[in-house]
């Protein structure tokens, strides 16, 4: 047995998995939520269940002031304010708390919008930078509900382009307001919100953001817009002309308004994850709900392997999804208490906290958003016919589903974040990329070690993840010293490393959650579970080898890429394993239990 007391993990920090070898004291998962926490989720369903579900159609046709009315009854039972301090009228719960609060109203639909845009984007920009008295004066009404919150961004033409904002704020002659003229778009809550945190450069030129509320003069909103999906989530445009806003509610520092859009961002993408994962885990349970009552050929459609497969497989990314997710939640909270002991102020924390795991939140945001896709998708497919109809859920979640790939950075901006990040970090002196990439071109020229038999039964997934993270390496350190600075060009590339990234780290969180769920449990009592890591393990592996070919053949030539190509094999070379009947197995378990069971 493993020592199994509470893991330290407050001194790892952003990025360093990939190059230190991790192991299960490291993580923290869903098995080690306290009582409360399952308290909380819980709270959150049966929110869902009782107050949501049931309006989900009035709640889609925009039933005048039914949303807003749902969000103040959440506010009472302290749903909105999980982690506001106590003392601005919130619960003052630890991190994980708050997103087992996103993951537990993910499945809430157009509701799941709302509330995750006015608890993170619509109320934390006002609780990480305002001052202590635009604190009092919006925060405890934000985390009751009785004022809701969105956030003003996006423009016409600055999308993830954010900082090429034009509306622009000028000092009045009196010097009591800030006149700002321009126009925001795609602003969730805009239709009912009573305060926005809204961005304009001074003077045309220095980036900053402000605190305006529902009826300062100047300020109007546009009509709803049509969507494709979420479409009970109140989405407008924002105007803007000589908008008198008194210069209190001016939000952070002149000029310094990137530091909030882009702080705020990371936890939003962590938060993002939280909520696609909860939302796939609803829709998994309707997809095996309809499996196991529709027939055919007179048999119920879970009955074959074609279906099963896809049950299993959308298990499969919700249970590694969430395996990541819960291992950067816990060193988000730790590295936010470290932060607390070394004297920061709780804000300043959170978000020092956040910035380090920028990467990991980033990482999160494309797979949380991917995976809830997949459900979706396979999902109507699992429907059939029935699946393209309104009537049933799946088509709603199908076409709901497909925003979190675009908002809070698209899924190629975080991409390209990711490697950016972790290769500026490195340049920074915070990761040492380069003695461990050193050692793997070493590593490359000996000859290969045929001889040590791996020991232990998860010796070989954990050699496994190791020669991942080697392939992550070899790519990335050959392509930065091939290409420089020339490689911020080669996007492609930067995707390939991006993706062998994103497969690692969800692969490794996986492996550990599952080796400490052995260790505790036994292996008969995990053996789902290990089939799942598994089965995730030899698919991943094939993905790494697939995009480390695709960045090598791109960059590479000669020698050094026949040396390249081969290492790649080397270290993607694993022992064959029967993903077909561990999907088999997977989706058992699913279908005696309805849902997702874990
Ligand atoms: C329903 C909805 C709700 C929203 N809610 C809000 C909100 O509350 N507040 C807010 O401020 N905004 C909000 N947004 C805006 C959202 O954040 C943006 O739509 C998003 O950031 C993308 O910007 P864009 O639409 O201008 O696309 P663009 O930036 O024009 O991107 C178009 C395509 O080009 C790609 N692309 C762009 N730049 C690059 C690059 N450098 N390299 C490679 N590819 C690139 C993108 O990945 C994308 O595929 C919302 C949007 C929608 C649709």
């Amino acid at each position: 047995m493993m020592n199994t007391t509470t893991p330290t993990t407050t001194s790892i920090k952003g990025g360093e998995w990939l190059i230190k070898e991790s192991n299960a004291f490291d993580t923290y998962t869903p098995e080690d939520f306290n009582e409360e926490q399952q308290m909380v989720k819980e709270m959150c369903l049966q929110f869902l269940a009782t107050e949501v579900i049931p309006a989900i159609d009035r709640i889609d046709k925009m039933e005048e002031g039914l949303m807003p009315a749902l969000m103040v009854k959440a506010g009472e039972q302290g749903l909105l304010g999980a982690s506001i301090p106590e003392e601005l009228g919130g619960l003052g719960k630890d991190f994980i708390t708050s997103t087992l609060v996103n993951e537990g109203l993910g499945g809430g639909y157009s509701f799941s919008v709302a509330v995750a845009a006015h608890t993170g984007i619509g109320t934390l920009p006002i609780l990480y930078f305002g001052t202590e008295e635009q604190k009092q004066k919006y925060i405890p009404k934000l985390a009751s509900g009785e004022w809701k919150g969105a956030y003003g961004l996006t423009e016409p033409n600055s999308g993830s382009d954010a900082l090429g904002a034009k509306t622009t704020a000028t000092l009045s002659a009196d010097g009591k307001h800030y006149l700002l003229n321009g126009q925001k778009c795609w602003i969730t809550n805009g239709g009912f919100a009573d305060v926005y945190t809204v961005f304009a450069k001074i003077d045309g030129d220095k980036f900053s953001s402000f605190i305006v509320e529902r009826g300062m003069e100047g300020f109007t909103q546009g009509p709803e817009e049509h969507k494709m999906g979420i479409k009970g989530s109140s989405t407008v445009q924002l105007y803007f002309q000589d908008c008198k806003v008194p210069v209190e509610n001016l939000l952070g520092e002149v000029g310094k308004g990137h530091i909030i859009a882009f702080n705020i961002l990371n936890i939003g993408r962590l938060k993002l994850c939280a909520a696609a994962l909860g939302g796939a885990k609803s829709s998994l349970a309707v997809n095996v709900e309809y499996a196991k009552t529709r027939e055919q050929f007179k048999t119920a459609i879970a009955n074959f392997g074609a279906i099963k497969y896809k049950l299993a497989e959308m298990a499969i990314r919700i249970f590694v999804g969430e395996s990541a997710l819960y291992r950067t939640s816990k060193w988000v909270d730790d590295k936010e208490a470290e932060l607390q002991a070394a004297g920061k102020p709780f804000n300043e924390a959170l978000l020092g906290a956040a910035e380090e795991f920028a990467v990991e939140c980033a990482i999160l945001k494309v797979q949380g958003s991917e995976v809830l896709d997949y459900v979706v998708d396979e999902g109507v497919q699992v429907h059939g016919g029935n699946g393209f109809s309104d009537e049933y859920l799946i088509s709603r979640a199908y076409r709901d589903s497909r925003i979190n790939r675009i908002y809070e950075g698209t899924n190629e901006i975080n991409r390209l974040l990711t490697v950016d990040m972790i290769l500026k970090r490195a340049m920074k002196g915070k990761l040492d990329l380069m003695g461990p990439a050193m050692a793997v071109s070493k590593e490359l020229m000996s000859i290969p070690d045929f001889g040590s038999e791996d020991e232990g039964t998860f010796a070989k997934e954990i050699k496994g993840i190791k020669n991942m993270k080697k392939c992550i390496l070899m790519v990335a350190g050959a392509a930065v010293q091939k290409l420089m600075m020339k490689i911020q060009d080669e996007q492609e590339i930067l995707m390939n490393i991006a993706d062998m990234a994103i497969e690692t780290f969800e692969a490794e969180s996986t492996l550990l959650r599952v080796m400490k769920m052995a260790d505790k449990q036994g292996e008969a009592a995990s053996a789902v579970q290990i089939d799942i890591m598994r089965t995730y393990l030899t698919d991943a592996n094939d993905r790494v080898n697939k995009a480390g070919k695709e960045a090598i053949n791109a960059f590479a030539s000669g020698d050094e890429q026949r040396m390249m190509l081969l290492g790649l094999k080397r270290f993607t070379k694993m022992e064959p394993f029967n993903t077909k009947d561990a999907r088999r197995r997977i989706a058992d378990r699913l279908i005696a239990d309805g849902k997702y069971p874990w």
